[in-house]
């Protein structure tokens, strides 16, 4: 059997990932970052930061180490009622709706250059916040943020209406004209989660901004402060004041508060499928449009053909970017028989030889889980996966001589579909192996789409006609062809099933915040 060569996990193609994390220490820190964490920090409302009613306090911490690092006000319904109505006071005044759209996009190009200028800042502060690299950030967080921003400013100038032929000339003996036009929806909550939450409220914001809408926003309690960052980044734009708000708080407070405002035009989520369906119910009180972004249970496909030395450490990575922590994470891998002893054996190699952990003293390729509940959650489901005779290939433990909340990259080998492993989204460094011997593409399809979720897939085949032909078969928002999870902020992004509604990224992403009217007049 052919060992896998180690080296090429490191040098193999990435998604715009490097997957060795940079070096963090408290020495690096800036005066900047140290000052901004010292604050208190409460809600911004209507261009100004406020402090919340009461005083309960949700604590900042850095799973890295399990300490506080900061601390936020807990906002709910009394600060989002004053965020909805500074929210709607700017969408109904007209003051960034009706602006000049190539003044709007100005704005949102200053507010991309400025993140970049920031990208420094904002990795520190998401680095303490979920533990990842500052090179990573830089890579995936910032630049996505400041990408997505620069794509949607280019929208702006482009959101038009049509003009429709209108049938009804042929009967009636006047002409009519018939066009549409596209307006913002109005006020819209946005409700993001704790991975890479900085690119999350950006990728948010962007859209939504482009359309002309207004803004509420709650990141989530858990890692909310590169979002803070972004609210102190607006700040210093032109953007009209009342435009975008920040509240803060936990989802059953803060977050149902939006969701159920009945001055809030629309709610965008990102988060898990339960809590998805919670805010489903919750808009139904004046019919909200809804756009979810779900979890996942991303499948991996390797067929026979496929090309080892790229596949095996693209599943690697697949997996255990970002701890497994990541929607779009490749948690289901499906290889053929007759390369599936090379393939666990690469994967073994590969995960073994990562160093796990790291605070902001080392370098490191797979850091911490979020938090003490994702720790536990994590380490239940690898007790599951035991008593459901998966068999542990690698890790499986907890990484000793870590105060944070670390877990071994765990591979699960010979799981079958009924598995709760196979089944369920873990959202931790946990891949489950499964072998399939038909080279049918219907059959194979058929077990990749056997699962609740349909965000992303990957198939790894040397035969592109082939790639394609199973790609048509998958029922999921991406699939990528020798690539995983390679997004863009052009390309449409969004899940099947119960993975989500909607679309964000691309044209499609911009169409939730637009209501279309049609004109017709009698002439
Ligand atoms: P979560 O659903 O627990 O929380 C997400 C956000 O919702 C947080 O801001 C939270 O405060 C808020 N929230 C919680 N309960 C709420 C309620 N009742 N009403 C309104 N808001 C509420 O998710 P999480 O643990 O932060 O993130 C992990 C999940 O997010 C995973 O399932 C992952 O797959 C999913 N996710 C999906 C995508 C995607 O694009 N499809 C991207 C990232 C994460």
């Amino acid at each position: 059997m052919t060992v896998f060569p180690l080296q090429n996990f490191l040098k193999t193609k990435a998604v715009g990932v490097r997957f060795v994390h940079d070096i963090i220490n408290h020495e690096k820190m800036t005066s900047i970052i140290q000052v901004f964490l010292a604050k208190s920090h409460g809600h911004f409302i209507d261009g100004a930061w406020v402090d919340g009613v009461g005083a309960e306090t949700i604590k900042v911490i850095n799973p890295a180490t399990g300490g506080v690092v900061s601390s936020i006000h807990s906002g709910g319904s009394a600060e989002v009622d004053l965020a909805v109505a500074a929210a709607r006071r700017a969408f109904d005044s007209g003051i960034w709706s009706k602006m000049a759209p190539v003044e709007r996009a100005r704005i949102m190009f200053s507010l991309a250059d400025l993140i970049e200028r920031h990208a420094g800042q904002i990795s520190q502060l998401e680095a303490l916040d979920i533990g990842v690299s500052r090179d990573m950030m830089q890579t995936i967080g910032v630049q996505l943020a400041a990408d997505q921003l620069r794509y949607y400013a280019g929208w702006v100038t482009k959101i038009n209406g049509e003009t429709i032929t209108n049938s009804r000339s042929r009967s009636e003996k006047r002409e009519f004209l018939t066009y549409t036009e596209k307006e913002p929806v109005g006020v819209v909550g946005q409700i993001t989660p704790w991975n890479f939450p900085f690119a999350m409220a950006v990728q948010k914001i962007a859209p939504a901004l482009a359309a002309g809408c207004t803004i509420v926003l709650k990141p989530a309690e858990d890692a909310p402060l590169s979002t803070m960052y972004l609210a102190d980044l607006v700040a210093q734009t032109d953007l009209p004041a009342g435009v975008f708000n920040l509240v803060n708080g936990y989802g059953r407070k803060a977050g149902a508060a939006i969701s159920v405002h009945g001055d809030v035009d629309k709610i965008s989520f990102t988060g898990s499928t339960d809590v998805g369906k919670e805010i489903i119910h919750a808009a139904t009180g004046n019919l909200k449009r809804i756009t979810l972004e779900l979890g996942g249970k991303s499948p991996v496909i390797l067929l026979k053909d496929a090309n080892l030395v790229e596949a095996i450490p693209a599943a690697a990575r697949a997996i255990f970017f970002l701890s497994g922590q990541n929607c779009m994470a490749g948690s289901r891998l499906l290889v053929h028989g007759d390369i599936y002893d090379q393939v666990l054996s690469g994967l073994k190699i590969i995960s073994e030889a990562m160093t796990v952990g790291a605070d902001m003293e080392t370098t490191y390729d797979i850091g911490p889980l979020i938090s003490e509940q994702q720790l536990t959650r994590v380490m239940a489901y690898i007790d599951i996966g035991v008593s459901e005779g998966a068999r542990l290939v690698t890790g499986g433990k907890r990484v000793s001589g870590r105060e944070g909340f670390f877990v071994e990259p765990t591979i699960f080998a010979d799981c079958n579909p009924d598995m709760r492993i196979v089944k369920e989204e873990i959202f931790g460094p946990v891949l489950t192996v499964q072998k399939f011997e038909n080279d049918d593409l219907d059959e194979i399809a058929a077990l990749a789409n056997d699962n609740i979720f349909g965000l992303s897939a990957s198939i790894w085949t040397a035969d592109l006609a082939r790639g394609h032909k199973l790609a048509r078969r998958i029922k999921s928002g991406q699939v990528g062809i020798n690539v995983h999870a390679a997004i863009d902020p052009a390309t449409p992004f969004g899940g099947y099933k119960q993975s989500g509604w909607g679309r964000e990224f691309g044209r499609e992403g911009l169409e939730p915040y637009l209501e279309t009217k049609a004109i017709t007049a009698y002439l």
